[in-house]
């Protein structure tokens, strides 16, 4: 911004700041006073950089997207979604519920490449081609021309899809920019302690906005985009700006649902070096991740409704606890979850 006001004094006698942390004042023009200050500006939809894009292509990160991108989807209309990540794959399941013909246009070699395994990937592949979606893996875009009237995207591959609406589904890009202008350590989002502080001692952040250590996991530095993240380090960020000290302790977890599939994950299934299936009946099944030196470090699971549910809550208890449960225990469809947890 051009003229960014100068930064305001402390408030006498404390630790406390006046004004915003940098930037631009209020658009009033007026300067609210702090003694802690949190950072929750989450994360934005990645922009396809690409030109061509018209009024047809659109995103998905508000309920006002929801609802544009919802009066499209009825039958006779055809949706483009480019990414086979969370987004792109929850949108066609709900697109298809709806009757819209759907076209996933991936760029990796497969969908959900990240974070999820492979095997669980294809049960979910599998779904969607089975409700009449059409899945194109490591497809380039070459070029989209949006003429207000449908939108046309030449495949690098060769050939054209043809569409009513493109929903663009490419990931999230942490805002962090009011934390830069502030001079905060930014580190890919703004970079917090476990007690989600930031370089700033009374500056805080969470969710989507912000990078932590996971003690868990030595350390490592990750920024999850999930909802429960988002709501457990509000509540912890409020506490720590109140003075409690505590420092974030939970598994990464999420899920997705999709036609009558469920997907869970509990942990950080990169960290794993070997995978132990465990079938629970009906097509679910469980992949147990472990470590080098046998920790369970993650749980992936898959199945109708909510088979999986508990069994993936059972692993988190026993991620938390840096279990090093045997693995054929883990196969075993006899011996429970719950006492290994007890062991
Ligand atoms: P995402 O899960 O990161 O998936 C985006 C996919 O699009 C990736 O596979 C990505 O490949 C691919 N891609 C990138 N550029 C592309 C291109 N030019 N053409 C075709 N494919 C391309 O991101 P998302 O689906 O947009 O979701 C945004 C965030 O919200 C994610 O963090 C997601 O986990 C979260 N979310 C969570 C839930 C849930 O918890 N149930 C539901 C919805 C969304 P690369 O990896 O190579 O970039």
């Amino acid at each position: 911004r051009p003229n960014p006001p100068p930064p305001l004094p402390r408030r006498p006698g404390g630790g406390a700041r006046a004004g915003r942390a940098g930037g631009a004042p209020p658009p009033d023009g007026s300067a609210l006073a702090y003694d802690k200050l949190l950072l929750a500006t989450g994360s934005v939809p990645r922009k396809l950089p690409m030109p061509g894009l018209g009024g047809r292509c659109v995103y998905l990160r508000t309920f006002n997207d929801a609802l544009a991108i919802r009066a499209h989807l009825s039958a006779g209309n055809r949706i483009a979604i480019v990414g086979g990540g969370f987004i792109g794959l929850e949108l066609a399941a709900a697109a298809r519920r709806l009757g819209a013909a759907v076209t996933i246009i991936e760029a990796q070699p497969r969908i959900l490449m990240r974070g999820v395994p492979a095997e669980i990937a294809e049960v979910i592949h599998q779904a969607h081609e089975a409700e009449g979606v059409k899945i194109l893996c490591g497809e380039g875009i070459a070029a989209i021309a949006d003429d207000g009237a449908e939108v046309r995207i030449a495949l690098a591959g060769g050939h054209d899809i043809v569409a009513d609406l493109a929903v663009i589904g490419i990931g999230a890009v942490p805002v962090t920019g009011l934390a830069a202008e502030a001079g905060l350590t930014v580190d890919n989002g703004v970079a917090v302690d476990a007690e989600l502080r930031t370089s700033d001692p009374d500056i805080f952040a969470a969710g989507d906005c912000c990078s932590f250590p996971l003690a868990l996991y030595g350390g490592r530095r990750v920024r999850l985009e999930a909802w429960r993240n988002a709501q457990e380090q509000g509540a912890l960020a409020a506490r720590n700006m109140l003075g409690a000290g505590e420092a974030h302790a939970a598994v990464p977890w999420f899920w997705s649902d999709q036609y009558g599939l469920t997907l869970q994950i509990a942990g950080l299934s990169d960290e794993g070096r070997s995978i132990v299936r465990r079938d629970l009946g009906d097509g679910a099944f469980i992949l147990f991740h472990l470590a080098e030196d046998g920790r369970l470090v993650a749980a992936s699971g898959i199945g109708a409704g909510n088979a999986v549910a508990r069994d993936i809550r059972l692993a988190e208890m026993l991620i938390a606890k840096q279990a090093r449960p045997a693995p054929e225990a883990l196969g075993s469809q006899t011996i429970k979850l719950k006492s290994l947890l007890a062991a």
